[in-house]
């Protein structure tokens, strides 16, 4: 793909030392300002729309369709956050009583700190960036190791739009030496951090030397229940789509299937047929289904998750090693495994690869215990046209996201996306919190007369 340079402790500084003195102008900037600097940089990206969706593919394996979506997202994201801004910012309340007037000021926080996974190289960046700077807040982002021609050109689409220098900076390199030199500086007062829940409670501890505020969006073991009252297709539709989308390197991947027994065989039938059917394939082709996982780290993990459930006594319905893969690249089938039980770590763990693993159940109060039995709590969904199943799902569910007929991996920016239990930690992103993370809230007393 190209050379790309790795980043020194010092260079780090440099960003730092860069985004304090830029934040002493950046933050008295108005927001409409700031917001015409956004505007500026969401059309570059929209104008560079093939450009980056193809870097993404090259660099991450998705197909040029999912990088497109990816853009896209990141498009519809950045403009609810430019029009959010105003509105934001008016909600400061102002009181008066006789000679004393009360009102809330929200200033931006300082340097942030913004570090990011290589499976949304782009949007992820974007939905943690441009709130940050549109509250007045200036950057210090890392990008994903593994993704970091996506990372820089993204910063080169915020020089171009004419930001201040110093403004956004960007830094690259390795996660434990480059990610830590950000976080360990005090002068870094937010750090906003998406991947995996191992390096999140990491990330947590090491702010926590300085109290600096985390935002932590991260992974997932998301559960779809299909009750035998479902709209078949329709259910079917939402396994294929968040289970094997993106390779099943979504946060909010489908991961783990609950069916209930009555549709429980015919499902699965039709599940292993559509799972067959994917044509696996080079990402940049516009008729692939499905392309390569994102790397060599990540074929070995996603193999090895698949051998040790067969060994734990998994059965292999779909994918494995039994039907071809192209065998130049880190091509893996559409993997689907049943006889799955809570005890076995296709069932407990995030394989975040193209894997479902289903179980069977009898009654809903199963399908929920079978569902809320993980330490993680992203996303969730059932399928059913019973209102009071719905109802009684949406109330049980522990995650940060319900779906009731609607698949796990969907969401609107103007909802909060994040997760419960060891899912995430600190104020969610999109919707107001998305903002609200990046701000203080200053308690003005005034007696001015
Ligand atoms: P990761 O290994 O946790 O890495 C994420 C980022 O953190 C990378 O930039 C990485 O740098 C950096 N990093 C690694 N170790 C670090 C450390 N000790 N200190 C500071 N930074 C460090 O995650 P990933 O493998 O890139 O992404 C997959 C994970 O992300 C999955 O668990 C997935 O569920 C999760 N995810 C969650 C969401 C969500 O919104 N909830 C969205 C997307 C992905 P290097 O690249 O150098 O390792
Ligand atoms: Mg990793």
């Amino acid at each position: 793909m190209g050379s790309f340079q790795s980043s020194t402790t010092d260079d780090v500084a440099c960003a730092i030392d860069a985004a304090a003195t830029a934040f002493q102008s950046w933050r008295r900037t108005s927001v409409g300002d700031r917001q015409r600097h956004i505007a500026a940089f969401l059309s570059l990206l929209k104008e560079s729309r093939e450009e980056i969706a193809r870097i993404v593919t090259l660099e991450n394996g998705k197909t040029i369709r999912e990088s497109r979506a990816e853009v896209d997202s990141a498009l519809v994201e950045g403009s609810y956050h430019l029009q959010q801004a105003p509105n934001f910012f008016d909600t400061a309340s102002r009181k008066s009583t006789r000679d004393l007037t009360t009102w809330v000021r929200l200033e931006p926080v300082g340097v942030v700190g913004i570090i990011s996974p290589w499976n949304f190289p782009m949007n992820v960046m974007c939905r943690k960036t441009l709130p940050a700077l549109l509250t007045g807040n200036t950057v210090v982002f890392k990008p994903a190791t593994f993704t970091p021609w996506s990372g820089i050109f993204m910063a080169g689409l915020f020089e171009r739009a004419g930001l201040p220098a110093g403004v956004f900076n960007c830094v690259t390199g390795l996660g434990s030496s480059i990610g830590n030199a950000i976080i360990d500086d005090e002068r870094v007062r937010a750090l906003s951090f998406t991947g995996s829940t191992a390096v999140g409670k990491t990330i947590q501890a090491r702010a926590a030397a300085h109290l600096t505020r985390t935002q932590l969006e991260l992974g997932g073991k998301n559960a779809l229940i299909v009750m035998d009252d479902a709209d078949l297709p329709k259910a079917l539709d939402a396994a294929v789509v968040a289970g094997f989308s993106n390779a099943g390197q979504w946060c909010t991947s489908t991961s783990r299937v609950l069916l209930q027994r009555g549709i429980a065989a015919s499902f699965l039938t039709s599940l292993v047929s559509r799972a067959n059917a994917m044509v696996v394939g080079d990402g940049v082709n516009e008729s692939t289904d499905m392309g390569p996982v994102a790397g060599a780290k990540q074929y070995d993990d996603v193999s090895a998750a698949i051998r040790r459930a067969i060994d734990e006594g998994a059965q292999l319905a779909a994918g494995g090693e039994s039907m071809p893969v192209p065998d130049d690249g880190y091509f893996l089938r559409p993997t689907v495994l049943t006889n799955v039980t809570p005890n076995m770590h296709a069932f407990r763990e995030e394989i975040f690869g193209p894997v479902l693993a289903v179980c069977e159940f009898t009654t809903l109060d199963e399908a929920l215990d079978l569902a809320n039995n993980s330490m993680y709590g992203l996303s969730s969904a059932i399928y059913t046209t019973n209102v009071a199943t719905a109802k009684r799902y949406v109330e049980s569910i522990e995650a940060g996201l319900a779906h009731v007929n609607v698949h796990t991996g969907y969401k609107e920016p103007s909802l909060p996306f994040g997760g419960v239990k060891q899912s995430g930690a600190g104020l969610p992103e999109n919707s107001e919190t998305g903002l609200e993370f990046f701000v203080d809230r200053k308690a003005v007393y005034e007696r001015l007369a």
